[in-house]
């Protein structure tokens, strides 16, 4: 499997650091508001490579935090008189709302800063401990040129930064000893959340969260390390130098980033007025047709939002949603119960495509070639499957394409709403059918009803019914 690494700027062949296990994390949102529609990019990509791993038989490790102690939350909180708690608790809960809509399933762990402010204390310590960093008036910093490899995932030159910066060190804003230096620990201000900590009242820079939360629940080195583009610096430049200065490892083997989603080929911004959160899209559009569209690119480019193509995605998806609705139809009407030896043949272009599905995924998780090796699939069942085939070769068919998106998490059981009529007719059936004094057939009717969650009632007027 090559996965493009942002530390190598190539694809490296994916070596697990132990046999048969995968360590993954994922920065996550800051809450202080709702996901928004850019924001579910890392998620949807992230989970589908965890996804597939397991597919693969993986063990997989996938720890995603939520930060939520951050300038903005604690914005919002002054703004609205509550604590900042409040803030982020409520937007932690709609977050996991929106990812379960968009199909992301749970991380193993969901570490939330404010409850490892402890391991951010004592990494800080070590890193001060060692030489890498140092404290000013309640404020500790990271000690940038002590730590020989910065600039090596963003692959930027320390000098050039720093001759980006020196205008800073001139004007003497802070009191840093160099200005490329960056905050670990920082006092606190009146009104604000904070901890006691060695170097007073204070709390935790963003950079210094994921390393402590990624080395407390993955170990110092890991497999995976992902997130947006824009995290690339200096956000993960800087973790890297925590996590190995302190640490004394190299921290993530492979450096993973996804690409920007902009709308009408414009830049996300509130100032727009072209931002949108996951909440808004998800009353235009069901958010597995969100899914599908964002899968339908590579991870890496950027992804261009519009009305046109989300529509152009729906369609897509309910080409395949439809095929295996009529799978499902003709299962339940094929006479024929075994596999035939033409069956058998037939068969084997699936494990094809299968084949073809894993090479797709094996090259740096192309879903968009993965999502249209579905779409021969599809074409395929379409033409050859009818119901004089056997229930148990519909059901391969059926099966393979269920399993190919379930890897891309895509749901292809839809619950189909059972329509009045048919309730109407099932309940005069069961009225003869008491007529009759066959009961069994009765109950088994109002059985079969209550599975689709429709109640019978017996009243003096007649059968009602309503939906559960
Ligand atoms: P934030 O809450 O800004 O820290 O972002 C959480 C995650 O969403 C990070 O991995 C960001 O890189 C990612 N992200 C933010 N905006 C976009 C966007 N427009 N397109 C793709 N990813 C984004
Ligand atoms: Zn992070």
């Amino acid at each position: 499997m090559k996965i493009y690494n942002t530390l190598t700027r190539q694809k490296d062949e994916f070596k697990p650091l132990e046999e048969g296990k995968v360590s993954m994390y994922v920065c996550g949102p800051t809450v202080y508001d709702y996901i928004h529609i850019g924001n579910a990019r890392p998620m949807i990509v992230f989970d589908t490579v965890r996804r597939y791993f397991e597919y693969k038989g993986y063990d997989v490790n996938f720890v995603s935090n939520f930060t939520d102690v951050d300038d903005k939350i604690i914005k919002k909180a002054i703004e609205g008189g509550i604590d900042a708690s409040v803030v982020s608790e409520k937007f932690i809960e709609e977050a996991k709302k929106d990812m379960t809509a968009l199909n992301v399933r749970e991380a193993t762990k969901h570490p939330k800063a404010t409850e490892e402010i402890d391991g951010m204390i004592e990494m800080i310590s070590t890193l001060i401990e060692k030489g890498h960093a140092y404290e000013k008036n309640g404020t500790v910093y990271f000690k940038t040129r002590s730590f020989e490899g910065y600039g090596k995932l963003s692959k930027k030159n320390i000098d050039d930064l720093e001759a980006g910066h020196r205008d800073i060190k001139v004007a003497g804003a802070d009191e840093k000893e160099d200005p490329l230096d960056f905050v670990l620990w920082k006092p606190k201000k009146e009104g604000e959340i904070s901890w006691s900590s060695p170097w007073g009242e204070g709390r935790p820079g963003w950079h210094i969260e994921c390393s402590v939360m990624s080395k407390k629940y993955l170990g110092d080195q890991i497999d995976i390390h992902a997130g947006g583009e824009d995290l690339i610096f200096p956000h993960h430049e800087n973790e890297i130098a925590q996590s190995e200065a302190a640490n004394g490892v190299e921290f993530a083997r492979y450096w993973m980033h996804n690409g920007f989603l902009n709308i009408d080929n414009q830049k996300m911004s509130k100032s727009k007025g072209n931002f949108f959160t996951v909440r808004e899209i998800g009353e235009k559009y069901p958010l597995q047709v969100i899914r599908f569209f964002m899968l339908s690119s590579h991870y890496r480019g950027p992804i261009n939002f519009s009305e046109e193509l989300v529509m152009a995605a729906k369609t897509g998806l309910d080409r395949i949603l439809t095929a295996v609705s009529n799978l499902e139809y003709l299962y339940d009407n094929a006479k024929l119960e075994n596999i035939t030896d033409e069956e058998k043949a037939t068969l084997e272009e699936f494990v094809e495509f299968s084949n073809r599905f894993d090479t797709a995924m094996e090259d740096d998780f192309n879903t968009a070639d993965a999502i249209s090796i579905v779409f021969e699939m599809v074409r395929v069942a379409n033409a050859k499957v009818t119901s004089d085939n056997s229930k148990e070769f519909i059901e391969s068919v059926k099966g393979t394409i269920d399993v190919l998106c379930d890897v891309l998490g895509i749901e292809t059981k839809v619950e189909k709403e059972i329509l009045a009529e048919d309730i109407e007719r099932l309940i005069e059936e069961r009225q003869a059918a008491r007529k009759e004094k066959n009961f069994a057939r009765a109950d088994e009717i109002r059985n079969e009803l209550l599975e689709k969650g429709i109640i019978l009632e017996d009243t003096r007027e007649g059968v009602k019914w309503k939906r559960a």
